[in-house]
């Protein structure tokens, strides 16, 4: 049978799911200026795919409003129709941004930061996750075999990658069973989340191909390493010069990148349920486990909130261009637009206040007497999800930087997926998150 052109228009909802409509691939251009419509409360959707409960009822209507830079395909050959899709952010009918749009949000961080101090964020997610497909092997964590026994899903990775310009860097065998990693080249501002997006979506398209699923979820069992979401982020100025390093002083970095990564380490105890944000989530952000257990800064270390990630110096490497910091309590049941506007918001705060670069830590902070902790301004990260929306509740910027309505609305939303989870024991959750990231 012949078959039409459909492109999905989307959407990376507070779920972190890619939810939206398809339209005809002929009407794109006109959909890009008039956009699609949606019900505002398509955002309370859970990860489950459940409204629990919604502030705006059946009520309201906003627009999708296609970003041209961000359409994707994935061919397949003729096996199976092209996947299309294409990301947007939400807004008013009369085309003002949406005050509870992710994405919006996020762009409105990166306004600030431009505006105010003359900065932009470079960032890149890194991303790991489990493929079904991979023949598991006792023995596999990084190992050659591991990536001959995936087949050829790695390559067709790439390959789609690199033809949505999300260039791509490196695949790898990770250290749990049909566990890997993807990393691409950072991207300046709001694109660097829009990558994440497509990333991940690109993954699972692939998978799909293969007759297999790939699965983002934080932890796929438990006392197992976690699925982390690394974000690595620097500073540049308004030329597009990079102006994280500064060899002179503490942590060779520059006062805004110290500013930045003070006001991140400052708030992460609050904004944590935004990058770590499923019920799952806190298994993984346990000590030992290398993933963050504090907001802790801490040099070359894999269990630090924020690492300071190394300098390389051989075959000519310039510091200043390469220099980044690593922030490593997120992971995919994030939508990458509120994880990394998380980022940006904090970073923002630090900078506007002025914040000092804590010391570094040199061990594992739990190792640490709490008194001394408390000197160095260390806080443990929540221990749960509902621990997590407390302290989220809690303090003021959150609600400073959402406004009331969006930070109630993922409140709301959040609740609600522990509400679905309240009778469910501990393996079946585990379970029902991997079926759905
Ligand atoms: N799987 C670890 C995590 O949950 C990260 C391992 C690594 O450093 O790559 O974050
Ligand atoms: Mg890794």
């Amino acid at each position: 049978m012949q078959q039409a052109d459909i492109i999905m228009t989307c959407i990376c909802d507070y779920a972190g799911q890619v939810r939206g409509k398809g339209v005809l691939l002929s009407d794109l251009e006109k959909r890009k200026r008039r956009g699609v419509g949606l019900a505002p409360t398509n955002l309370m959707i859970t990860a489950f795919g459940q409204i629990v409960e919604t502030p705006w009822g059946p009520r309201g209507e906003l627009l999708i409003m296609p970003a041209a830079e961000t359409e994707v395909r994935v061919a397949f050959d003729g096996e199976r129709p092209d996947e299309r899709f294409i990301l947007g952010s939400l807004h008013e009918l009369d085309g003002a941004p949406w005050s509870c749009c992710p994405r919006s949000w996020l762009a409105r961080g990166l306004e600030a930061l431009e505006a105010e101090f003359g900065l932009r964020l470079n960032a890149a997610f890194e991303h790991e996750f489990h493929y079904s497909g991979a023949e598991p092997r006792l023995g596999d964590a990084y190992s050659l075999d591991s990536m001959r026994l995936q087949g050829s899903f790695a390559q067709s990775v790439v390959h789609a990658l690199q033809v949505n310009d999300i260039e791509p860097e490196m695949v790898l065998p990770e250290y749990g069973p049909q566990q890997f990693e993807v990393t691409c080249a950072p991207a300046v501002g709001i694109k660097a989340a829009d990558r994440a997006v497509a990333l991940r979506e690109i993954v699972r398209a692939v998978a799909r191909a293969h007759g297999r699923k790939a699965t983002f979820s934080p932890v796929m069992g438990f006392g197992l390493v976690g699925n982390g979401v690394h974000i690595h982020y620097s500073l540049q100025d308004s030329h597009g010069r990079p102006v994280t390093y500064d060899a002179a002083r503490p942590c060779a970095m520059s006062e805004a990148a110290a500013r930045f990564t003070a006001g991140i380490l400052d708030a992460m105890p609050s904004f944590v349920a935004l990058t770590a944000p499923s019920a799952i989530s806190y298994e993984r952000l346990q000590p030992n486990r290398w993933s963050a257990s504090y907001n802790n800064l801490a040099d070359k270390d894999r269990e630090a909130g924020v690492r300071i990630c190394p300098l390389p110096s051989v075959g000519g490497a310039d510091p200043a261009k390469g220099f980044n910091m690593e922030y490593r309590a997120a992971d995919a049941a994030a939508s990458p637009y509120l994880a990394l506007g998380a980022l940006v918001w904090a970073g923002l705060d630090g900078l506007r206040r002025g914040l000092e670069l804590p010391e570094p830590t040199s061990g594992d902070p739990g190792e640490m007497s709490e008194e001394a902790r408390r000197k160095a301004g260390l806080r443990r990260l929540p221990a749960s999800l509902e621990a997590a929306l407390d302290e989220f509740e809690k303090d003021p910027r959150i609600e400073q930087w959402m406004g009331r309505e969006f930070r109630d609305a993922y409140l709301m939303h959040k609740r609600s997926e522990l509400r679905l989870l309240a009778d469910i024991d501990p393996e079946e959750q585990v379970r029902r998150y991997a079926e759905v990231y």
